[in-house]
């Protein structure tokens, strides 16, 4: 949530003077590293000409007992015998407790809840997903210095625009222990749309379709003098490149009539339907072929075939494209660019689908899987100060809205989500009651109207509000977030100016996964919510009327006859009864009977109350 401030970079130095930076993409499934050579940005390859480096590090023990690891493709060729000790994906872990991951369970991983962050048990001990991250950026780190033969100055490090103030300081602290000097964290959509130039061309709006191996992210970029600002993210953290093998591989063995049934041959056919889908993304069909346990799996598969069976997840993808556009009111024609990134946009038919959608061809023309590398090493080659550039200006936005808790467990949206950071909003509220003096303010965040489906983030009270009416007090509630995602809510009591406040961090602790879900439930909910909410608000409205009605029994009830107090009490026992059965439209009929009712009786008050002032006796209150 950090607000990326590129300042003015200083002369370019002399050529021989140049400092070495590097632009990282610490990506879920692969990690890449670039730098801009002969004023171009290029991947950096290993020893074998592989730019790519799976996300993957393995430890082990040699004979001595001593710890070792194996990292990048090593490790990846290992991880079917030693899934445990394999570490895979994880970037899903990082800043991330264990409440905070619902499918821990379904992982070969022994998760160790520690405060602060999981570790996996390995037979090295208690690895942190920081130390892991680091051993992929420390490889890294070894390959750019080698290909230089020189000391880095330093490196841009790419993270999701989502990624929240605790998974971004994770990344940080990885790269610190990698020994590298990070100059910014910098956005993915962001990164990618530095790649294709597009800080230096068009204004307007932008979106990055980003489908990697094993998540999906939609950004909205808004361009407007060289400064960009995320409008709005979404996507789906369980859906990508390895759900399209899935199909493939079960589809290959419904056509041949065979079952995997061992981990190993369940792996087989994994890594043969990739193989044979990445191949077709070039060529017309390819041959699947794998020996298994209990046979030959030998088929033909046709682009068409890899199309029809991708579609349903091109268009999970799409849809979370639609809720995003939604959001944020914009129309898929009011886009000016689409961007395409992650290795799973190679793909004809995810091209075919994206430029339908938005109605116009997506820029396909870099690597997709080396974008944001590319795009992270030109914002390192500006910051290091080898370049003369404008100044960039980076934003992000609120992931879910924030409100107060308000009578009938009933939530008021004060912030709404996607709205650019930092910003403040403010609101007044009044007392429910006669004299009350304290204000109990709840902060929560969620789409949902009922606290108890939204996220409680603080709890504070304003006390020392001087007794008035119920409705008299004016109670500013002010909500700030700033630049790097902390929120601050303050209360203060307009008249005498009693005030209280609290910082919370929003976004802390609330993975991806979890703000999917409050997302989506809010979504699919709206509906029932809005009735549930309407009869919240008939019983507040109900508690008043009653409220106010005791007050005016216990000031004035001498002025009834008995009668008269008696239908009173009545109508007073309807709402009662109505509140606790749920029905809107009795409630409301209730309420209306005794405010009708009651008439006659406040006609009665206010004479005397007149009466009373004419008497020479002060009305302080009428
Ligand atoms: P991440 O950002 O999640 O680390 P990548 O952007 O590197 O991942 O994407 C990895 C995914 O891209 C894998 O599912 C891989 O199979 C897929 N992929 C790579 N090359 C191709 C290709 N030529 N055709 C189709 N899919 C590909
Ligand atoms: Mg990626």
């Amino acid at each position: 949530m950090a607000l990326l401030q590129i300042s003015e970079p200083g002369q370019s130095p002399d050529p021989h003077q140049r400092r070495i930076a590097v632009g990282i993409d610490l990506g879920t499934t692969h990690s890449l590293v670039a730098s801009v050579r002969h004023g171009t940005p290029e991947c950096l390859p290993d020893e074998q000409g592989r730019v790519i480096l799976p996300s993957a590090v393995r430890y082990f023990l040699d004979d001595q007992g001593r710890t070792r690891r194996q990292i990048g493709h090593d490790a990846m060729a290992a991880a079917a015998d030693d899934p445990v000790n394999t570490i895979v994906s994880v970037k899903r872990f990082m800043g991330r407790r264990l409440a905070d991951l619902p499918d821990a369970g379904k992982l070969p991983y022994q998760f160790d809840d520690q405060p602060g962050m999981v570790a996996v048990q390995t037979v090295a001990g208690a690895k942190s997903p920081v130390e892991v991250s680091a051993e992929i950026l420390a490889s890294l780190r070894q390959r750019a210095e080698d290909t230089f033969n020189d000391d880095l100055f330093g490196a841009v490090i790419t993270v999701p625009a989502y990624f929240d103030d605790a998974q971004r300081q994770a990344t940080k602290d990885a790269a610190q222990m990698a020994g590298l000097n990070v100059l910014r964290l910098l956005n993915e959509p962001t990164a990618a749309a530095i790649a294709y130039g597009l800080d230096n061309g068009a204004e307007g709006l932008y979106a990055i379709y980003d489908l990697g191996g094993g998540t999906f992210d939609i950004s909205l970029l808004q361009l407007s003098r060289g400064v960009f600002e995320v409008v709005a993210t979404g996507g789906d953290s369980a859906l990508g490149g390895d759900d399209i093998d899935h199909a493939l591989a079960e589809a290959a063995l419904a056509l041949a009539g065979l079952k995997a049934v061992t981990p190993q041959d369940k792996r087989a056919v994994l890594v043969a339907a990739r193989t044979v889908k990445e191949k077709l993304s070039t060529d017309g069909s390819a041959h699947l072929s794998v020996k298994l346990s209990g046979g030959m799996l030998s088929e033909f598969i046709t682009r068409e075939q890899l199309a029809q069976l991708a579609k349903p997840l091109i268009d999970k993808s799409l849809a979370a494209v639609k809720r995003v556009l939604r959001d944020a009111k914009i129309k898929p024609d009011e886009v000016k660019g689409v961007v395409m990134v992650g290795g799973s946009t190679r793909m004809p038919a995810v091209r075919d689908a994206v430029g339908a959608f938005f109605g116009q061809t997506p820029l396909t023309d870099l690597n997709p899987d080396e974008v944001v590398a590319l795009g992270a090493a030109i914002q390192a080659n500006q910051l290091a100060g080898n370049n003369q550039q404008g100044e960039l200006l980076l934003l992000d936005v609120l992931p879910l809205s924030l409100g107060l808790e308000t009578m009938g467990g009933l939530v008021e949206r004060i912030i709404p989500r996607n709205t650019p950071i930092p910003c403040a909003r403010a609101q007044d509220f009044t007392t429910f009651k006669d004299g009350q003096t304290a204000l109990a303010v709840h902060v929560v965040q969620g789409e949902r109207e009922q606290v108890e489906h939204c996220r409680s983030l603080a709890r504070f009270e304003l006390r020392g509000i001087p007794p008035m009416a119920a409705g008299a007090a004016r109670i500013r509630v002010t909500f700030q977030v700033d630049a790097d995602g902390l929120l601050s809510v303050s209360a203060r009591e307009q008249l005498s100016g009693v005030e209280a406040s609290v910082v919370v961090k929003p976004s802390y602790g609330l993975s991806d996964d979890q703000v999917a879900n409050m997302l989506r439930e809010g979504f699919a909910t709206a509906k029932e919510d809005m009735k549930d909410r309407a009869l919240r608000e008939a019983r507040v409205d109900a508690e008043r009327m009653l409220e106010a009605t005791r007050t005016a029994l216990a000031a004035d009830g001498d002025l009834l006859s008995a009668e008269q107090r008696a239908e009173i009490d009545e109508l007073m026992a309807q709402i009662g009864s109505r509140c606790d059965r749920g029905d809107l439209h009795a409630l409301e009929a209730a309420t209306q009977a005794l405010a009708k009712g009651t008439e006659a009786f406040a006609a009665e008050r206010m004479n005397r109350s007149i009466r009373q002032a004419l008497s020479g006796r002060q009305v302080d209150q009428l």
